[in-house]
């Protein structure tokens, strides 16, 4: 098949969406294409690491070839894939050997995506731990990004809002806000909005008035400018719970009107809208059924 042929053979071809879901990266990087592909998803995440460990091995050679190979050859473009950090990095860890270990993990997270040409790294901003004010923690936050930002070249830091479960920050826009107001190069930085952990953190986005009013004030204190993502999930949990469990598209409590919103939103047009939904199984129906919710 020609690249051509890849890309028309997807569901939404010819839209201005871009869905797919969070990829198996196992047994190399570029399998994450193939998997990707089968689906018919249009964009997608993936781990470029084992994310269960601190330090996993380095990507081989033959695999970073593979994946730049691949990547054109399937018609998908950096913009449209949006890896995720693994989660256990925390920047705002009050420890200092704590800190500097996820600094060192994260920095390798940077490097894999700057090796393969990956353009934006997703990552939860992090958690105090009761063990330091809110406030201390999202500046260590910041502090560490500006640390990683100076060692790296070109890969975005996305910072992921969260459900606010236990100690996690970045569960108020303000949260991402006060990250970014302290960071010295703001064109490295970027915000990816998670529906299920939108709604869990108090946000009702369910309704097209509440869905517009947590727009504007995305707007109004983070700045549209900083949208880079979105991940696509329906939620066990419903407004304000502080729980994250996501459900597939139309199961949770979440109800098809926000994902007709979404597809419908030429705010969201070309970028990464990531299904992180728990049933691999339904992935390929859940992309074509969001694709039916344009209206013509
Ligand atoms: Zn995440
Ligand atoms: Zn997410």
């Amino acid at each position: 098949m020609t690249t051509q042929q890849h890309i028309s053979a997807r569901p939404g071809a010819g839209t201005k969406k871009f869905v797919g879901p969070h990829v198996s990266s196992s047994g190399g990087v570029e399998n994450a294409i193939l998997n990707a592909d089968a689906l018919g998803a249009s964009a997608f995440a993936l781990y470029t690491r084992n994310q269960r460990q601190w330090f996993p091995k380095p990507l081989e050679e033959s695999s970073i070839e593979s994946f730049k190979t691949m990547l054109s050859e399937y018609g998908y473009q950096p913009k449209h894939i949006l890896p995720h950090a693994s989660y256990l990095i925390n920047l705002g860890n009050p420890d200092p050997s704590m800190r500097a270990k996820s600094r060192h993990a994260f920095l390798d997270e940077l490097q894999r995506c700057e090796i393969l040409g990956l353009t934006m790294l997703n990552f939860h901003p992090g958690s105090h731990l009761n063990k330091i004010s809110p406030e201390d923690c999202l500046s260590l936050i910041a502090e560490e990004m500006n640390l990683l930002i100076q060692k790296t070249k070109g890969v975005k830091l996305v910072i992921e809002n969260t459900a606010g479960q236990g100690t996690n920050l970045g569960f108020r826009f303000e949260h991402l806000a006060y990250i970014i107001e302290r960071i010295d190069e703001k064109q490295r930085v970027g915000v990816c909005i998670d529906t299920a952990h939108t709604l869990a953190a108090g946000y009702e986005i369910r309704t097209a008035e509440g869905y517009g009013a947590m727009w504007h004030d995305f707007d109004l204190i983070i700045g549209k400018q900083y949208l880079c993502g979105i991940h696509l999930n329906d939620s066990k949990k419903d407004l304000g719970s502080r729980v994250d469990r996501h459900a597939p598209i139309g199961e949770g409590v979440m109800g098809i009107g926000l994902f007709e919103l979404v597809m419908n939103d030429p705010r969201l047009d070309d970028l990464p809208l990531i299904l992180e939904t728990p049933d691999e199984t339904q992935w390929k129906s859940e992309i074509e059924r969001l694709f039916e919710l344009i209206e013509q």
